[in-house]
């Protein structure tokens, strides 16, 4: 029994949807589905569930709706080119206003805009499929019963809900539609899961229906060691084990969320990485033990660019609590840091920049800290990247370590920090924004 998620590359357009069923169609094992919102049909293309936040920032900001209310046209020109019944579109402009209308809390009213991407979407392809003679069905997250936190934009499962989803195996259709990107809290409101959380659902559905397998499709048919804007034709990676797939995705593999690695994991259901276009190919696979090359040392290198660092120091600081004491400052914020490497004397708190936008709460942060803390001194750094080196196989071996600063010393890149932790299977180096591409491309002729 399999769970398939298909992302926005997957169903930007009619003819796309058409592959969808497609599959859907030659593959009896595949009994759910969870869909995404329509993504770019090119480069500069806006997928839906930015259409959708437009529209949010519009109302906000007291400008007309109307023309962003008109975006929704997406919608028509798919259903147009499916046939399929055109009343079920009259329901997705009035919905979208209703919200508008009838939401005061900001917050909520941007999650439930937000999920409307995959919502209609479901709804559409549910209609598709039955036209074509599939028994599907919509099941809304609320039916599904997908219980999160009351968290906007980072919804978490209520551990719960696997009960509730496990139901779905007894639905007596071929196949069930589930739109991804969000659950229900318990006061009914809905909560999308962070961008790109559609993979979050199917993970969870495929977790909670015990699957035998989650396929996740998208437009590539494989992850490769080094992102391929970088480098040209980069290794493929037939298997990854999910630890070494959490590392790489968390810095910037976008192909798969690295939060939706965790309901699998801990039942163990393997992933298979698919390609909507190409879908004879059987893509990365990601599972719980590689058997395949399980001696390379270094399955892949990642990087994501955005991190501002703040560094002190504070001579023969033997003070209990003063590590605390930043972390308590950061938690009033409500600022999440993400590294912490540090020194006898100083130490760094790496952070995703992006928290500080709009606000002005580095300032404060920095001000509060030198208040409480009296550092002798204190430094920002807002325009580092952090690359990730991973691989199961380097605990085994000696001397990774030297070949990676080698391959960066000659390529003059300078490294800010590293942190390696315990089980040795990443490694992480804060750089420069400036030497992100250089230094994959280092690390590429070093190691393939
Ligand atoms: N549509 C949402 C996004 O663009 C979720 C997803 O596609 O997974 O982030």
């Amino acid at each position: 029994m399999k769970v398939a998620k298909f992302g926005g590359s997957s169903l930007s357009n009619a003819s796309q949807i058409k592959k969808v069923a497609s599959i859907v169609q030659n593959d009896k094992d595949i009994k759910t589905i969870v869909v995404s919102a329509p993504g770019k049909r090119h480069d500069d293309d806006v997928k839906v569930t930015d259409m959708l936040i437009a529209l949010y920032t519009n109302k906000v900001a007291g400008i007309d709706t109307d023309d962003a209310l008109k975006e929704i046209k997406r919608y028509k020109s798919i259903s147009e080119e499916l046939s399929i019944d055109p009343s079920l579109l009259d329901d997705f402009e009035r919905i979208l206003s209703d919200y508008l209308n009838t939401i005061d809390d900001n917050a909520v009213l941007l999650d439930a805009l937000k999920s409307r991407g995959e919502d209609f979407n479901a709804r559409l392809i549910t209609a598709y499929l039955n036209s074509l003679g599939i028994r599907a069905k919509y099941v809304s997250p609320e039916e599904a019963g997908i219980k999160v936190t009351n968290t906007p934009a980072n919804a978490r499962l209520i551990p719960a809900s696997y009960d509730d989803i496990n139901k779905l195996k007894d639905y007596p259709e071929d196949v069930l539609i589930i739109p991804g990107f969000y659950g229900i809290a318990d006061n009914g409101n809905i909560v999308t899961f962070a961008r790109g959380g559609s993979d979050i659902t199917g993970a969870i559905i495929a977790r909670g229906i015990g699957a035998d397998i989650y396929e996740n499709y998208t437009d590539e048919s494989h992850i490769y060691a080094a992102h391929p804007g970088i480098i040209d034709n980069p290794y493929k990676i037939e298997e990854i084990t999910y630890r070494e797939m959490r590392e790489l995705a968390y810095a910037g593999f976008g192909i798969f969320h690295d939060e939706a690695l965790e309901p699998l994991y801990q039942e163990k259901i393997p992933v298979m990485i698919r390609n909507t276009n190409e879908p004879h190919i059987e893509g990365t696979k990601i599972v719980p033990e590689r058997t395949l090359d399980p001696d390379i040392p270094v399955i892949g290198f990642s990087c994501d660019e955005g991190f501002t660092s703040i560094s002190l120091h504070k001579y023969l600081n033997k003070e209990i609590g003063f590590t605390r004491c930043i972390l308590q400052i950061l938690e009033d914020y409500q600022i999440s840091y993400e590294h912490m490497p540090s020194g006898i004397d100083d130490i760094s708190i790496i952070m995703r920049s992006n928290q500080f936008e709009n606000n002005n709460s580095l300032d404060k942060i920095i001000e509060e800290i030198n208040l409480q803390l009296e550092p002798e001194w204190i430094e920002v750094e807002e325009d580092l990247s952090l690359l990730f080196i991973v691989g199961l196989g380097m605990a085994r071996q000696i001397g990774i370590v030297s070949r990676v600063t080698a391959a960066l010393a000659a390529e003059k890149v300078n490294i800010r920090m590293m942190n390696q932790g315990s089980t040795e299977y990443s490694m992480m180096f804060a750089i420069k924004t400036e030497h992100h591409k250089p230094s994959i491309r280092a690390l590429f002729k070093e190691f393939f």
